[in-house]
């Protein structure tokens, strides 16, 4: 058999190849390329589809994120709390705008453990930013209840988990802003970067969709000191034509998982859970394993390629020294990054590959 990737974008290229090919030519004959009607639809389609009044099209998903952070004017001398174990985007979101990001350890669900939320807070915690990893719903009516006692800004980072929801309500309508990353690999994933913000709030929403181009509304009028962070039309139009079937791609990543689920049986490994009232759209089937190493290197070796998602956490990494944390001040974290290994899992996987999958783990 063919290797076996941990993902395989052209697989999911190749399901709606007319509709994608039909929709490249026409933006590409239209003349218009950056923030024109092909945005626009998108921004009312993606806005309808999670349960939100506004959408503002971005350049990606981090963008999405300190864009947010920086029209909420949260900033210098603030800090956000966030959790331990995330894609190291969510903590630059925080500090590109120069607030202080103070980490908090994961539950066993891997989403922020919310009963070690509270003692971190302090006078000059601003806000919450809820990593939604892997695809599951974080505990959203605890973390609610803990920004409306101390008054904190609520930001919601989608990027992994487009259209899950907790109990029954679509994840990135929780707080004032709703962050996601249209990047290919993502759920609903463009071909090329894009992203967006998605808020109730009209005030949010208007301030983000000047800041995009330059802080200018009206062209030549610049209100603000903003950035480029357009939306381009051909990013936009193939997510319209991704989105109008994210619910059946959604379905048969979730069918791939409940065989992993009920399948996979070995005792050096653990499973993922889920959490009661939360829905998993599946961005990644991560299995933790002590001998994680091993089973990695046996599975490379026998074809089938794996991630791990994420092997240093942002505490740990060069780049955030500057922030004084070390080895052992995030005891779950650390050992997650330890032991977390991400299995091939994406849309247009055949059944022999799931087998082959499953079997050569199981015989680990
Ligand atoms: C992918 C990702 C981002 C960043 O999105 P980009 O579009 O790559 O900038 C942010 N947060 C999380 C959790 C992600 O997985």
């Amino acid at each position: 058999m063919e290797r076996i990737m941990p993902n395989r974008l052209d697989r999911g290229f190749f399901q709606y190849q007319a509709e994608f090919e039909a929709k490249a030519l026409e933006v590409l004959r239209s003349g218009w390329y950056v923030l024109g009607n092909e945005v626009k639809g998108f921004e009312e389609e993606f806005a309808s589809y999670v349960g939100a009044k506004h959408c503002v099209g971005l350049a990606s998903g981090l963008d999405a994120l300190w864009i947010a952070f920086r029209v909420m004017g949260i900033g210098a001398g603030d800090e956000v709390i966030v959790q331990g174990n995330t894609y190291i985007a969510s903590v630059m979101g925080i500090t590109i705008n120069g607030a202080t990001p103070v980490f908090v350890e994961p539950d066993e669900f891997f989403n922020v453990d919310v009963t070690r939320i509270e003692e971190k807070i302090t006078e000059r915690t601003k806000a919450i930013l809820v990593v939604h990893l892997y695809g599951q719903a974080s505990q959203m009516d605890a973390i609610l209840a803990l920004c409306k006692k101390h008054d904190l800004r609520l930001v919601e980072d989608c990027a992994q988990a487009h259209g899950a929801k907790y109990h029954g309500k679509q994840i990135g309508t929780f707080g004032d802003v709703g962050c996601f990353s249209f990047y290919p690999s993502k759920n609903l994933g463009a071909f090329g970067d894009a992203g967006a913000i998605v808020t109730n709030d009209d005030k949010i929403a208007e301030d983000a969709r000047i800041f995009r181009n330059y802080g200018s509304e009206k062209r030549y009028y610049n209100k603000v000191v903003g950035a480029n962070s357009r939306l381009d039309e051909l990013q936009a139009g193939l997510l319209r034509v991704r989105l109008k079937h994210l619910d059946e791609l959604a379905k048969e990543k979730q069918a791939i998982c409940e065989r992993y689920l009920t399948e996979l049986r070995n005792d050096k490994i653990e499973l993922p859970r889920i959490r009661e009232g939360a829905t998993h759209i599946w961005h990644q089937f991560v299995i933790r394993s002590e001998q994680r190493d091993e089973l990695q290197r046996y599975l490379d070796e026998r074809g089938i390629g794996t991630i791990i998602h994420y092997p240093i956490p942002p505490h740990l990494s060069e780049a955030y020294q500057y922030l004084g944390w070390k080895e052992g001040d995030l005891p779950i974290t650390e050992t997650y990054a330890k032991t977390v290994l991400s299995i091939p899992l994406y849309n247009g996987m055949t059944k022999e590959e799931q087998d082959y999958v499953i079997g050569t783990i199981n015989a680990f």
